[in-house]
């Protein structure tokens, strides 16, 4: 059985994210127990979702728990999702959200340090996710770091998307498809290694200045271009990209997949202690490795040493809520 929690649960991701894995969507037949963790004010809330999670009788949820302590939601989970985190408010700096939302982490980081299965997986979703991570994974000295990851998976999705119906051709046909760096604007989705039906994009798109220019931006700017739309975020295709990353991390394959991982001894000469996005593929139960022969030109170098300034900037400013010993 598959023991897995979810923080945030009362929030707009974790009500689609919720029923799919309780469906069965991402364990398959596997049985599965559900933790959810939520802050205080949401309890009138949480009540109502436990009706919804009852009312659907899903077979292979053998045992759902309910509440507000990390130490009693994270104890003995194989999997942790973290979804829950502050909304930007508005005026609200960059700078603000990363302080508020680092605390979160970090207080989350000593729990399932203490708390969780050895082996866990961690899954950082609320933003800056990277960051976050980065944090929880600096207060887990006792889990190993490479079972820490922030998704990038979304943008990738958006990326591929965005390729195929460019090219007019279906999803399948469209793969390889990388993002580099920080889950933010300053993402980069590289089209330059990305295949369409077996062919570089470049051969099949031909239109250099519309990939340089219009794709990238589109993708980047996918999830505020949603909200101007609907007036809510994207919670429900952000919900699909956490089933993605996690199947494709539970199933060994040589499939391309995105995924912000420490940056520990990469092959790119990304500064090390950072939760960057690489193309990784899967070992199966949680694990990947990253793949290291990936071309990387001059206008893709010059985009991702950007990303990676952004997240050492936002690294300097979390620092003094890495334990003391470390700080500089
Ligand atoms: P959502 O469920 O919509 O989003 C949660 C987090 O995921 C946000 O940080 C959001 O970032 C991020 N995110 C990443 N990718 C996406 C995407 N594609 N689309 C949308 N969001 C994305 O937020 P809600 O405010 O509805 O819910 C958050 C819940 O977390 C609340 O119920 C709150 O009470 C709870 N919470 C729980 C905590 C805990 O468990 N300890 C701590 C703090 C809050 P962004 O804001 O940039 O969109």
């Amino acid at each position: 059985m598959k023991r897995i929690v979810i923080t945030g649960a009362c929030g707009q991701i974790a009500y689609s994210l919720i029923f799919k894995i309780a469906n069965g969507d991402l364990f398959g037949q596997e049985e599965i127990a559900l933790h959810l963790l939520e802050v205080k004010e949401m309890e009138n809330a949480m009540h109502g979702l436990l009706m919804e999670i009852e009312d659907c009788c899903f077979p292979l949820l053998k045992e759902v728990k309910a509440g507000f302590d990390p130490l009693e939601m994270f104890n003995d989970v194989d999997v942790a999702i973290l979804v829950g985190a502050k909304p930007r408010g508005p005026g609200m700096e960059r700078k603000d959200l990363l302080l508020d939302n680092g605390k979160i982490f970090l207080e989350q980081g000593k729990a399932l340090n203490k708390v969780a299965k050895k082996d866990v997986k961690i899954l950082v979703v609320g933003n800056p996710c990277n960051t976050n991570c980065l944090i929880a994974m600096h207060n887990a000295p006792n889990i190993p770091k490479e079972n820490f990851y922030a998704m990038t998976r979304l943008d990738q999705n958006r990326a591929q998307s965005q390729l195929a119906k460019k090219a007019s051709i279906s999803l399948d046909k469209v793969s390889n498809v990388t993002i580099w760096g920080n889950h933010s604007t300053t993402q980069v989705p590289d089209f330059m290694n990305a295949l369409i039906d077996k062919k570089s994009v470049l051969e099949v798109i031909k239109d250099k200045q519309w990939l340089e220019n219009t794709f990238m931006q589109v993708v980047q700017k996918r999830g505020s271009e949603i909200i101007a739309k609907r007036g809510k975020s994207s919670a429900a295709s952000a919900a699909q990209a956490i089933v993605d990353t996690l199947k494709s991390l539970y199933t060994s394959s040589k499939k391309l997949f995105s995924l912000a991982v420490c940056s520990d001894k990469n092959s790119y000469g990304i500064k090390e202690d950072l939760i960057f996005s690489f193309p990784c593929f899967s070992l199966g139960n949680g694990r990947y490795k990253i793949i290291d022969n990936i071309k990387v030109d001059n206008f893709l170098r010059e985009k991702i040493t950007i990303s990676e300034k952004e997240l050492l900037e936002e690294k300097s400013l979390v620092k003094h809520l890495f334990p003391n010993e470390e700080v500089d």
